[in-house]
């Protein structure tokens, strides 16, 4: 029987795990903590997004490059993801935001452990406490405080480097460089990005939210919530342009985000709503007429001058276009995800690294990116499950 060494346990490996046929193969999986999935159980503290329900090519577009993700999102879709879990007891419901949830009464240790528990019916060796440290010279693996190993297929799913007190820490992009193997630098990605605000703005507002507002960035619209931080700005619609906004950082661009603060009213509305406004003070008419709360009255303010403020016309364009310079971006431990890591260049159409033969990179290790909203659990999951099928049919 044909040894399969798994290196890393979070979704994308778990995925990969469950779906192997351990007839076939004898399946050991290596984890560096004491425990798999912690990222996971990070990423179930603000509310798990398992996937998102969108019809398939909607959700494809999400990812870049999309055109590398379709295959491996077509072969395990939303639909299949949430059928999987709900066989193995998971039920999930879709949210008002499209996001798909576990159901309430499942905490996301609940639907960790019916993960594990599903994969411990199988006949998989867990060995936890097991650091992967790099290959010896005759291309073996090596793990911290055990014998090197030999084994036929080896499957890295080493996640990205981003909470690396979870344990995705990214030290392993050291080894594979070390092989020849084109490591891009990690950048963070669903991250806040910084602003510098006004001193008064700041003190009165931090903590804030900004319901309901659109951001464009280089023609890309992202339309949600954002919260004001004394750092800058975070929330689900800068989050989703943090791959734009990283990559004009990185080129040294003057980056500018426009802020629409009322998406859901065009500007001839919004001007038309000055014209007929029976109040006289800026402000009132700003609350009043437009519904716009504190927070955003004093952020029109704080990137608008006086002139503009008393000019109802040029107001209104202000409204649904507010300059929001970009200074800096947060650090990197702090991202959901990150950017970098393995070049897609590096491995072929079945995640097998060119120049390691039978050893395959699956999940977040590889350069790919999804904005928040259950893109990425779902990216990772669809590796591991295809991968499954490929190794499956050999
Ligand atoms: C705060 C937060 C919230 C998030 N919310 C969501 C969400 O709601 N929806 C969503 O879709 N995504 C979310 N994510 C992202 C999602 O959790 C990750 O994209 C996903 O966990 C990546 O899975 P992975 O299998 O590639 O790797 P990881 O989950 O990163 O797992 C990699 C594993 O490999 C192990 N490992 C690393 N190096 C070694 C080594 N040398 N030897 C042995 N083991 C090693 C690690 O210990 C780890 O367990 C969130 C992330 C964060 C941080």
């Amino acid at each position: 029987m044909k040894h399969i060494t798994i290196i890393g346990g979070g979704p994308a490996a778990l995925m990969l795990a469950a779906n192997l046929d351990t007839q076939k193969y004898k399946v050991t999986l290596n984890e560096q903590k004491k425990t798999v999935g912690r990222k996971f159980l990070v990423a179930g503290e603000g509310g798990l997004n398992l996937t998102f329900s969108s019809p398939l090519d909607d959700l494809i577009e999400q990812y870049s490059p999309s055109d590398y993700k379709a295959p491996y999102l077509k072969q395990f879709t939303n639909e299949d993801l949430m059928r999987w879990l709900k066989n193995i007891g998971i039920s999930t419901f879709v949210g008002s935001s499209n996001r798909v949830f576990p159901t309430p009464d499942l905490k996301p240790i609940d639907v960790l452990s019916k993960i594990v528990k599903h994969l411990s019916s199988k006949d998989i060796e867990f060995r936890f406490e097991t650091k992967w440290t790099g290959w010896n010279n005759k291309g073996l693996l090596c793990f911290e405080e055990s014998k090197e190993e030999e084994t036929d297929i080896t499957v890295f799913s080493l996640g990205g480097a981003s909470w690396k007190v979870t344990g995705s820490d990214g030290s392993w992009s050291a080894p594979f460089a070390e092989r020849g193997i084109n490591v891009l630098p990690f950048r963070a990605a669903n991250c806040a990005f910084g602003v510098d605000w006004n001193k008064n703005f700041i003190a009165t507002h931090q903590g804030k939210p900004l319901k309901n507002i659109a951001l464009t960035f280089d023609e890309k619209v992202a339309k949600g919530e954002l919260v004001i931080t004394k750092f800058g700005l975070e929330g689900n619609a800068i989050y989703a342009l943090s791959e734009k906004l990283q990559e004009a950082l990185l080129n040294k661009e003057n980056v500018v985000l426009q802020l629409d603060l009322k998406p859901s009213m065009t500007l001839a509305q919004i001007k038309k709503k000055f014209s007929n406004s029976g109040l006289s003070k800026v402000t009132d008419i700003l609350k009043e007429d437009i519904n716009l709360d504190r927070s955003t009255i004093g952020l029109l303010k704080q990137f608008s001058d006086k002139e503009t403020f008393m000019n109802p016309d040029l107001l209104a364009t202000t409204i649904k276009s507010v300059p929001i310079p970009i200074a800096s971006v947060d650090d990197i431990d702090k991202a959901i995800s990150t950017l970098g890591g393995i070049d897609l260049d590096e491995v072929d159409g079945n995640f097998q690294l060119n120049k390691i033969h039978n050893s395959y990179v699956i999940g977040e290790m590889l350069d790919w990116y999804a904005p928040t909203g259950g893109y990425l659990l779902h990216g990772c999951f669809s590796m591991g499950y295809s991968l499954a099928n490929h190794l499956n049919s050999l």
